[in-house]
């Protein structure tokens, strides 16, 4: 039985902030200031507080300017519309990134809303959402992006490729299905109202699960030679040991036996997300100085 490769996410993400971080230092010579970028956490979400510092950090050591703002969870959505509206309005800062999710009082759409497109790193305004549908250059979403990166990393052209993308969220599987139709793949998406979901998915070259319940697709779904994308964060508590560990949306262990070349969890996509919000924000530095997107 031949076993399918195991993509390396965190090795691809390690050697793209490399690259963005030459990008940040010639930036920094011609235009004699640091590309910024604002992140703000409402309340104290232990996962949100840890991708918070862990944006900070990568942020840092990219050479970018990191400006980090953590609000109780009580603020009202005046207030933090005004400090998106300062933010906006900040010329050191060139990304701006909400973290979601909010506090159920404050619409997240009104504060999307509020970001300029131009500093909307997250690619999540509805400007930039329709610059991707419409096939126009634009900040996209950095989760779909980095999947996109490492599908075409792997397989070069996805040309004529049958695309199965499991979950339609503005912000994974509509943008992820948009990316791979931008790359001529042929897409379905599915979601929880898809009948025959296995068939569906055996359909595919290419198997992009962005669903958010642990080991749901099966191995036996995957067509043989199919490249899978695991975007699924999920946490299980081991009924052996009793401890807890994050997995995946697929059933890695069975679907290796099918696959070409499927991401781990952890250690595909996620690092990805970050590596690629770094890169989207010296995109957003570029065209606020007026230069040349970078390559
Ligand atoms: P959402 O909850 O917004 O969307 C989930 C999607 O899955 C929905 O479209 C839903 O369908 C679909 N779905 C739910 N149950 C089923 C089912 N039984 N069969 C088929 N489809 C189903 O999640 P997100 O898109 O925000 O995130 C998805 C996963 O990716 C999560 O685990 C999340 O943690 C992870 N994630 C990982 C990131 C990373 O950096 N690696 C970044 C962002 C997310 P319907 O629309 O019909 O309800």
């Amino acid at each position: 039985m031949t076993i399918g490769k195991i993509i390396d996410g965190k090795g691809f993400a390690a050697t793209l902030r490399a690259q963005v971080a030459e990008g940040v230092a010639a930036f920094a010579e011609k235009t004699a200031r640091k590309p910024g970028l604002a992140v703000v956490l409402v309340g104290e979400d232990p996962a949100s507080s840890v991708y918070v510092r862990n944006k900070g950090k990568m942020t840092l050591a990219a050479g970018m300017e990191s400006f980090e703002f953590k609000l109780p969870a009580t603020i009202g959505e005046e207030e933090l519309l005004d400090l998106i509206e300062e933010l906006n309005a900040d010329e050191r800062i060139d990304g701006i990134l909400c973290q979601l999710p909010l506090p159920k009082h404050i619409d997240e759409a009104s504060v999307i809303a509020a970001i300029d497109p131009a500093k909307d790193v997250d690619g999540f305004h509805v400007v930039n959402a329709g610059r991707l549908a419409t096939g126009q250059e634009t900040l996209v979403p950095c989760t779909p992006l980095g999947c996109i990166m490492l599908l075409k990393d792997e397989l070069g052209d996805l040309g004529g490729l049958e695309a199965v993308v499991i979950g339609r969220s503005n912000i994974v599987g509509k943008p992820m299905a948009q990316l791979l139709l931008a790359e001529n793949c042929t897409v379905t998406i599915a979601h929880s109202r898809t009948r025959d979901i296995a068939s569906v998915v055996h359909r595919a070259d290419i198997v992009v699960a962005a669903v958010g319940r642990a080991e749901m697709v099966k191995g036996e779904w995957i067509k043989p030679g199919a490249t899978v994308i695991d975007v699924g964060i999920n946490r299980v508590v081991d009924t052996e040991d009793g401890k807890s560990r994050i997995v995946g949306d697929v059933a890695t262990a069975e679907a290796l036996a099918h696959v070409r070349a499927i991401t781990p969890v952890p250690g595909g996509v996620g690092p990805m997300t970050i590596a690629v919000l770094l890169r989207n924000t010296l995109v957003a530095a570029h065209a606020r100085a007026g230069l040349p997107r970078p390559e």
